[in-house]
């Protein structure tokens, strides 16, 4: 098997300090393995992606001597594969509308029988408003596009446990970095777990036709990526990531989730970060090496 892995930044705003890290980290691994890093750009998110940024892109990643095969694969040009994917899902009666606004799921989710709202990585996990008024046998019915879907992630995780060797186990991954609380090695994940700390994700979005979610896992599934590499804030991500590839019959790659690079004050550094991006650095003189050191490599 070929190592095979990715930088995949949104053209949204300038690389920082953390993006650099993130990509030189991959880039070197990549190496290393004799293997193949590639670029994806994720540009789903038209309201907030900027041709601009995606060119600062290329030129920040070329300076600091990144190099990946053409063409670059470009989340805007695979519309049509996810729509393929949320119709299977769709059929299959896993997804449903959902109407909620973010008002409407706080107002849900802090009602009194609801005790205190739970987290997951897309903020608070949504209390199923409309999935209890949902009628499963509309998925007979074309999918809608003008409203976005959730994924049903009890009946999703219910159909793993159907077909899978466990009574309680939806799905593991094997992790060669660590998440945020030192997880490492083969993670496991039961139901229960998926329920609370990820509950029904967006998989549609009205705006995009798509989400992050399913597209970076049918592009790492079309890329061939045998290794995800990224920042430890998507950890918790991955299991909803697992469960469609079980669901979608894709493999699982192996992740390796790496430390967050923060600013002084401990925080970690967001796209807004124009301080730290890699373009300032450069324009103030500092030279690739530089930004080596000071992301630790
Ligand atoms: N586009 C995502 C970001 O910029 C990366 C997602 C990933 O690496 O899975 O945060």
């Amino acid at each position: 098997m070929t190592f095979k892995t990715r930088f995949a930044p949104s053209p949204t705003g300038p690389l920082h300090l953390g993006h650099a890290y993130s990509a030189m980290l991959a880039h070197d691994l990549a190496k290393v393995e004799s293997g193949q890093f590639l670029l994806r750009i994720e540009d789903i998110d038209r309201s907030r992606s900027r041709s601009h940024w995606e060119d600062q892109i290329y030129e920040d990643l070329r300076w600091l001597g990144l190099f990946w095969p053409e063409p670059v694969m470009r989340q805007s040009d695979r519309l049509a594969a996810y729509g393929t994917a949320l119709d299977n899902l769709w059929s299959r009666g896993l997804l449903y509308p959902c109407t909620c606004n973010r008002k409407d799921i706080a107002a849900a989710a802090s009602a009194p029988q609801e005790g205190t709202p739970l987290h997951g990585p897309d903020g608070i996990i949504y209390p199923g408003r409309c999935r209890a008024k949902w009628l499963p046998s509309l998925a007979q019915d074309p999918r809608p596009k003008d409203v976005p879907l959730r994924l049903d992630v009890a009946a999703a995780g219910q159909l793993l446990l159907t077909c899978g060797q466990s009574d309680t186990v939806v799905g593991s991954f094997q992790e060669d970095g660590a998440g945020p609380n030192g997880e490492a090695g083969a993670i496991t994940f039961t139901l229960d777990e998926l329920t609370k700390t990820i509950g029904d994700v967006v998989l549609s979005r009205r705006d995009m036709g798509t989400s992050y979610h399913l597209s970076v896992v049918l592009d790492d599934a079309a890329q061939g990526i045998t290794h995800v590499i990224r920042g430890q804030d998507l950890f918790e991500a991955t299991r909803i990531h697992v469960v469609l590839q079980a669901l979608l019959g894709l493999q699982t790659p192996h992740y390796l989730h790496h430390r967050l690079i923060r600013d002084d004050a401990g925080k970690r550094l967001a796209k807004r970060d124009d301080a730290r991006a890699i373009s300032k650095y450069r324009a103030e003189g500092a030279s690739p090496a530089d930004i080596r050191s000071m992301v630790g490599l």
